[in-house]
């Protein structure tokens, strides 16, 4: 049986479907077909849930922890989330700010839908993660994708978002570190962005789920929360346990905003699906309680930083000898090599979407088209993979592409 599509609501009249969760799900089919597949197309870390973490989440499916909590989550976990977000910042650690939700997915989404509307537009940061301009539409905004200078690591500058503003502009999307691209705001950066958000009364979105994973000085990417609270106007900075912690199954956001807009965002997850499931609240407490005390969890996220920074100097090695005619971002957090795919585009490949076909049928390498990060000229790899995966992949690759890349 099949709907026709005027069966559907305006709602999803421009849904489409996440290409990560596309290409990550087509390697794995045609893995488990039996085809050799090197997956890098998945932004998950490969690394084990902490301890502390998964004792506490077992715990509580032992213990009566089975129930709903609060719409905007265990309030001891609110407490804890607000404390690890303000951590060395001049922010209030207020748990009334603070809504845990199934990932910060989800965070992402109660803030767009409850900020924007009909008539609206919402400047993305491009290239963007993939979900932005879709949560923005299904709020019935216009997503305004922004593209940052490819000198400048596509991050943005005020004159950017001057440039592409207008008087209907209500909000602005950034992530640092990006994904894609694996670049960082400096503080300084990161203020100006801020300051002219303020002075334009539009609300900046700032998605932190990456802090953790950072390259630079200090083991934290600088965050919006570091700022000057008198340089920032409204905000929502969004995080959770999915990265820093290992713990994407779990499903846990958590996002720091006015009590105000957190009371707004629990409501409206109140009747979308209430809380985050119990157990993997009481989890996420375990595994921030852990960090804070030093234990496991702080163990594995210096292991996972460990690991995730010398993959980054593996692959930008590789890609120097290798594939010297693609440029790419140097990452300098986050776990993705963002690089140029223009050098292969031929007569039968235009656009990023027909190489990485290309790739995963000529050399079975899975990677994500940039056209899922708004810009159809890059691609991006996952570097949450294991080093040898790593290397046999762009090695791999580099048979399809340098051939066509030096004529
Ligand atoms: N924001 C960015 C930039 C991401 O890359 C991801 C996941 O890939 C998310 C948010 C979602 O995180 P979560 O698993 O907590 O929903």
């Amino acid at each position: 049986m099949t709907a026709s599509p005027e069966r559907y609501s305006p709602n999803i009249g421009r849904l489409r479907p996440s290409a990560t969760i596309t290409v990550s799900t087509l390697a794995k089919k045609l893995a488990s077909e039996g085809r050799d597949i090197v997956n890098l197309s998945t932004g998950e870390p490969d690394f084990r849930t902490p301890e502390g973490a998964a004792e506490a989440g077992v715990a509580a499916i032992r213990g009566g922890g089975t129930r709903y909590t609060p719409a905007a989550g265990l309030p001891e976990l609110r407490s804890a989330a607000a404390a690890y977000l303000v951590a060395r910042t001049p922010y209030p650690p207020d748990g009334q700010r603070v809504v845990v939700s199934a990932g910060a997915k989800q965070s992402l989404f109660n803030a767009c839908f409850c900020l924007f509307g009909p008539g609206d537009e919402v400047l993305v940061g491009s290239p963007y993660w993939t979900s932005y301009p879709e949560m923005v539409t299904l709020a019935r905004a216009e997503p305004v994708p922004v593209p940052g200078a490819a000198d400048r690591d596509f991050l943005l500058t005020p004159d950017d978002l001057e440039a592409a503003s207008t008087a209907r502009t209500r909000g602005l999307i950034v992530s640092t570190p990006s994904n894609p691209t694996g670049a960082v705001y400096s503080e300084a950066e990161l203020a100006a962005i801020a300051s002219w958000a303020r002075e334009r009364g539009v609300t900046l979105i700032c998605d932190e789920i990456y802090r953790e994973i950072h390259y630079g000085e200090g083991d934290r990417a600088p965050g919006v929360l570091d700022l000057d609270p008198g340089r920032v106007g409204d905000l929502v900075v969004a995080n959770g346990m999915s990265k820093a912690f290992a713990m994407t199954g779990w499903r846990v956001g958590f996002s720091y905003t006015t009590r105000e807009l957190a009371a707004k965002m629990a409501a409206l997850q109140s009747h979308v699906s209430l809380n985050a499931a119990t157990p993997s609240q009481m989890a996420a407490l375990g595994g921030l309680r852990e960090l804070a005390e030093g234990g496991d969890a702080a163990h594995t996220l210096s292991e996972m930083r460990t690991a995730y920074r010398r993959r980054r100097d593996l692959v930008v090695r590789l890609f120097d000898e290798l594939l010297p005619e693609y440029p790419y971002v140097r990452p300098a957090g986050a776990f993705y090599l963002y690089f140029s795919v223009q050098s292969a585009f031929d007569d039968q490949a235009t656009c990023a979407a027909d190489i990485c076909t290309r790739l995963l049928e000529e050399a079975g390498v899975a990677i994500v088209p940039g056209e899922a990060f708004g810009d159809p000229r890059f691609a991006r790899m996952s570097t949450a993979a294991a080093d040898a995966d790593i290397e046999e992949g762009v090695r791999r690759m580099a048979k399809v592409l340098a051939a066509r890349g030096n004529p």
